[in-house]
């Protein structure tokens, strides 16, 4: 049948956090658990290896940047995402709508959204200037590649999304922006419901019509901004929803989230959702936004963040974020973080890192990678673990006292 299910586990005293196992048909996910993203289908500069070395469970490519390139019947026909980037294990796409929509808005993937310089509705909204028109049917965007004009609908994402051929799958919804008036964000929703609804029954027919294929789950997507009553009724219309009896196999939680209302929106649509389903919170990397997300009843995250300032010499610690290329770590012969358990530590100093990244060799990409992705997924890890033993705030306390105790 559909080989795909999710087995609530232990429960925090506020019945919304919990941990659980999503059942794939490329193998388990405990959760909570953090997703390593691999945009274009490699998590950039390591191995797949490495991927599964630091713990990552799973991977999320992006739908967008796959069907420009290298086209999604190509990975398709190289047996999908997995088989063809080498990574045995589970597989999540989102749907690439943040991505088409976002395009030549400036606005990024990240809990605080920068809004100077943005102004109301405008941003998505037609103009000479966008690259990205949406309208009731589908969002038509001009190529960051090549300015070639593309259209996506809801029924091209899910033909795209099969022939990715991951485990899980987002449904295509629209992304605003904090910028957005209420009213806006109404009218918004209503299209990302009507949306949803075509997005299930193209999985439907997709399903049918692929069915030599492992099962791929679909996610429906809550969006709703800032607005309680908004996030809940997106949340109880999603959950709700059956076409052709399908209901949606889980949640993402998407869209304008200020850093300071996350565990509150994240648990607004948590309260509304049912239990036994995972929920995706898209683009979240801070420690104390993981513990405010996971207590507040989401299971899975995925964000570029880790790798990306990696990439920039920022390193993670249990006590703040450095840069390992500032002259302090010059004859630093230590490792990157004493006590952490990642290929890079156990092999390597600050001072080899500060050399490679002053020399710009590549392997400090790899190396820098290969602990940050390890530190987030072991956080979330350790969180999980605090869950089942019933420690979770005093787990949560002395983790960030500690790591927003001295800001370098
Ligand atoms: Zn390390």
């Amino acid at each position: 049948m559909t080989d795909f299910g999710f087995t609530p586990g232990a429960v925090l005293p506020n019945g919304l956090g919990r941990t659980g196992v999503i059942h794939t048909p490329h193998g388990d996910i405990r959760t909570p658990a953090f997703i390593a993203v691999g945009t274009k289908a490699t998590v950039k500069a390591v191995l797949p290896e490495s991927v599964a070395g630091v713990g990552a469970q799973a991977v999320l490519a992006n739908a967008y940047h796959l069907y420009l390139q290298p086209g999604s019947d190509l990975v398709d026909e190289a047996g999908g995402l997995g088989a063809f980037m080498n990574w045995p294990g589970p597989t999540f796409t989102d749907s690439g709508g943040f991505q088409v929509m976002s395009l030549g808005v400036g606005f990024k993937k990240v809990l605080a959204m920068d809004t100077a310089g943005l102004a109301d509705d405008d941003v998505i909204a037609p103009g000479k200037n966008r690259l990205a028109h949406v309208d009731d049917e589908g969002v038509t965007f001009t190529s960051h590649l090549n300015g070639d004009q593309h259209r996506f609908t809801p029924e091209v994402s899910m033909r795209i999304q099969h022939q990715l051929g991951a485990d899980i799958m987002f449904a295509f919804d629209e992304c605003t922006t904090l910028m957005n008036t209420r009213v806006y964000q109404e009218r918004s929703l209503e299209r990302t419901q009507a949306w949803a609804v075509r997005c299930l029954a193209a999985h439907s027919e997709l399903t049918a019509e692929r069915a030599d294929k492992p099962y791929q789950a679909l996610f429906g997507v809550v969006q709703g901004a800032q607005y309680e009553d908004l996030r809940r009724k997106a949340a109880r219309d999603l959950a709700e929803l059956e076409v052709d009896g399908r209901r949606f196999d889980g949640f993402g939680i998407g869209g304008a989230l200020e850093k300071e209302n996350l565990g509150t929106i994240v648990g607004w649509v948590a309260e509304e959702l049912p239990f036994d389903k995972p929920r995706h919170l898209l683009g979240i990397s801070e420690p104390d936004d993981f513990f405010a997300a996971i207590a507040a009843g989401a299971d899975t995250f995925d964000c570029v963040m880790p790798s990306r300032v990696a990439r920039n010499a920022a390193i993670y610690t249990a006590d703040g974020r450095y840069n390992v290329n500032t002259a302090a770590h010059r004859r630093s012969f230590v490792p990157l973080e004493e006590g952490c358990d990642c290929y890079t530590c156990a092999h390597y100093t600050r001072a080899y890192l500060h050399h490679l990244f002053k020399a710009k060799e590549m392997l400090a990409a790899t190396l820098a990678t290969i602990h940050n992705e390890r530190f987030t997924v072991r956080l979330v890890d350790n969180i999980r673990a605090s869950i089942e033993d019933g420690r979770f705030d005093e787990f949560r306390d002395a983790y960030l006292g500690r790591f927003y105790a001295r800001r370098r």
